[in-house]
Formats: C-alpha cells, structure tokens, sequence
C-alpha cells in the first residue's frame, strides 16, 4: 500500500486524537509503515527520526530486539488472563521489581495515564473515607499541570485547550501557583523561586487540609505545559507541607518516570517519596498500554478489611496484561544490563554541548535540559508556529511536535550523538525559515 492510500482510508475510518480532523484537509497525516531504532519509516521508504519518543513513550526505540524476544517468548505462554482472582508471573514479577525501585509497593495496574491518575484519585479519597475522615474530598494541582484526558483526571488537570469545553462536566479542583522557573522574577534563582511557590500550597493547606485528600504533581518537568522545569525544592516543600497538613502526596511521573529526568523516578532527585506513584508511558518502552500506581504499605491495610466495601473495588478487562507486563520486565533487564541511567547522564551532557548552537541562538528562549528532555521557546512572530514547525520537520528528516511556542527534544535513549546532531541541524534551519 502506498501512502496517499493509507492516508485516504484513514481520513475515511479513523477518527484521531488530539486533532481537529478538518486540519488533515491541509496537512496530510503521515503513514508509519515500520520502525527501527529511533527512526520511523513511511510507506514510501522515507524517514523521521523520531525525536518525541511517539508521544513520549518509546525508551529504547522501535522494534527493540530485546524487547521484541520477550513479548514474542510471553506470546507462546499467556497473552492475558483476568487479574480479580488469577495471577501470572509477569505481573507479580514486575510487581516486586518496582517495589524495589520506589520503596512502595502494592502495585495497582490500569491499561493507560488517565487511569492511574484516576486510580490514585480513587484511592487517596477511599483511605480518608476508610480512615474516618469521609469530608476529605477535594484534590489540589499544579496551575498548567497535566494529569489525563478522562473526567477525573481533566477535573486535576489544568490545560485550558483540553479542559474549557468540558468544565460543566468537571468536579472543581483548585491549583496552586506553578513552581515553573520560567515564570520566576529575573532576579530570582529556581530555588528561591520554589520557595516562594511553596508558601502559597502553604497557606492553602493551612486552611483547607480538612476537606483535602491529596495534592496531585508532576514531579520536576510539567510536560503538557510545554515542559515547564522546577526546582527539586519545590518536591521538598510539597512532601513536608502534606506531612505537616495530613494531605497525600500523589507524584505523577507517567511522563518522566523510567529514567527521563535523569534519574529512574524523578521525585528521586528530592530525596523524598510520595504516597501515590502513578507510572506508564514508557513503562513498557513504548510497545504496550500499561499503567501502574504504587503506594505505602499503611494506606493499602486501611482498605484490608472483612468489609468487601472497604476494599478497592476498582478494575479495568486488561488489568495487569501478561505481554505488556513481560514488556515492562524487558525495559527494566535493559536499564540493569546497560546501566542506562549512568549512560543517559553521560549521553545528555554530549548532547547539551551539542546543542549548545541552540542555546545561544538569539531567537532561542528559556533553553532548559532535564535528564533526557530539553526544551526552548521559539521567539517567532507568528504565534504558534507549531505546524510550520511540524512541517519543515518532515522535509528534515525529523518529527517535532512543539507545544505552541516551545520545541523540545525528548528523543528515545538510544539516539546517538550524530542523530543528535542532525536533529540540532534541522532545527536551526527551521528557525531561520520560519522565525
Ligand atoms: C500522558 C500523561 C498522562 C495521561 O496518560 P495517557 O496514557 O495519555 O492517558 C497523565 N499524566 C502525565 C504527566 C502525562 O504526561
């Protein structure tokens, strides 16, 4: 098949996210026909290098052998069997690997983000209500954080575009002044700035802890804000201010778990541990839908009970998928094997002298780098030169997708210094055509 068919048929049959399909009237879609590595292949040989990691999901590229071996060995055993009264070894493998990792355990799976962030949600208001404090209802985010797309999770999310349409649908939540150093003062250090963040969560608590269950978070970069970055801090203060409030802390690191910011789970680098951890994304490298939430052993026996209510009643058909399961246990030989978090370290400061052309650019705004994702806003007249940027992309050999006014690179980890590089080169010469 070639592409102009594919694309036709597609237009015809499926209805896309985040799109508004009218658009694809001029702006043609683009048909995957295979990947390898951090490339992907249309139907007529040409190649993207795939620098957002398809939606933020891929770690270790397309068509990972490794990866591949362990799904199709998974295949010839179980592909899936009910979670409520089954188990498999996968899923209670995988279990104790995380626990491992976090400190936590009791891991909950769901099939996607929103629905551990709903799941957490859920939890963190049925431990208070278990707990005797049944006025605990409310939920406390970050202004321009991101938590899913499903009516809980948009209810905590706060992205106007995705959220403003369906407001009559939504339970209020309210949000707390983002720690997003690019908002600071010119005089003011990340730090400092966390500092004076915290203090509005602070008197927020303070006054409303009674009727709160949980401050919900994006530990260190908030992504669908256009990968707004803060201070380690900030986490501090959250965790010692829930403490102080009896408020839980619920770390979404759906996005920048599994190594993205530069250490395995990012809330690592305050040196403290939420309550809730929610995790997918790249939890099975980017091959199957997986989510998980993980929490601390106190709050799990509040729901172990005679009581059937007081249990988690709460479940999705692929909870705890066999294959996406064994997927996830191949990401994690890879990160012991290859030691990637000591690569990626050495791997991202490579990267940023690379960059470094970009970083000077004098229409180059706010450049930042965290871990493996790096970010800036373009100064353009045009607002939103996303498309434009989209674009000019394609005809480079790259696949950007800015968020409005802000590029960021948040390439799978097996990218090299040379497609780095390219990536770098194909940049500036859209900036310089659109800019
Ligand atoms: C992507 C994302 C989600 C939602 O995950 P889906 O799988 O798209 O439902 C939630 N939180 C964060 C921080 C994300 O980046």
């Amino acid at each position: 098949m070639n592409n102009r068919e594919l694309l036709q048929r597609s237009l015809a049959a499926v209805w896309h996210p985040c799109t508004q399909m009218k658009q694809h009237e001029t702006l043609p879609l683009v048909p995957i026909a295979r990947g390898q590595g951090a490339w992907l292949y249309d139907c007529d040989g040409n190649r993207y290098l795939d620098a957002v990691s398809s939606w933020w999901v891929n770690l270790f590229g397309h068509c990972n052998p490794r990866i591949n071996d362990a799904i199709k060995d998974q295949l010839e055993k179980l592909e899936h069997v009910m979670l409520a009264g089954f188990t498999h070894q996968p899923a209670v493998e995988l279990s104790e690997r995380l626990a491992q990792l976090s400190g936590l355990g009791h891991a909950f799976y769901g099939s996607d983000g929103a629905s551990a962030t709903e799941i957490a949600l859920k939890m963190s208001f049925h431990f208070w209500r278990n707990r005797g404090q049944p006025g605990k209802t409310r939920f406390v985010s970050l202004e321009n954080g991101y938590h899913g797309e499903t009516i809980g999770a948009l209810s905590v999310t706060d992205v106007a575009l995705f959220k403003d349409t369906y407001a009559p649908l939504l339970r209020t939540s309210v949000q707390m002044p983002t720690p997003d150093w690019r908002y600071a003062h010119a005089d003011e250090n990340a730090q400092d700035f966390a500092l004076r963040r915290a203090q509005a969560l602070r008197s927020h608590l303070e006054q409303h802890h009674g009727e709160t269950a949980a401050l919900i978070l994006e530990p260190l970069v908030q992504g669908a804000a256009g990968m707004g970055m803060y201070h380690p801090e900030y986490l501090r203060q959250a965790r010692a201010i829930c403490d102080e409030f009896q408020v839980h802390l619920i770390a979404d690191e759906i996005a920048v778990g599994f190594g993205r910011s530069g250490t395995f789970f990012a809330h690592e680098q305050a040196g403290i541990q939420p309550d809730f951890l929610c995790l997918s994304k790249g939890i099975t490298g980017g091959y199957l839908p997986l989510s998980a939430v993980l929490t601390r052993d106190p709050i799990y026996q509040a729901f172990y009970h005679d009581e059937t209510a007081k249990g988690f009643l709460h479940s999705h058909s692929y909870t705890g998928n066999a294959l996406a399961c064994r997927a996830a246990l191949a990401v994690l030989d890879i990160f012991a094997e290859d030691k990637i978090i000591a690569a990626n370290r050495a791997k991202a400061e490579l990267f940023n002298r690379i960059a470094d052309p970009l970083r000077l650019h004098p229409k180059v705004r706010h450049f930042r780098n965290t871990g493996m994702i790096w970010a800036f806003e373009v100064a353009s007249r045009t607002q939103g030169c996303s498309r434009q940027f989209f674009e000019e992309g394609l005809k480079r050999q790259v696949l950007l997708r800015p968020i409005g006014n802000t590029v960021y690179f948040m390439p799978p980890y097996v990218v090299d210094a040379d497609e780095f590089s390219h990536l770098v080169a194909a940049t500036l010469e859209i900036i310089e055509c659109i800019a």
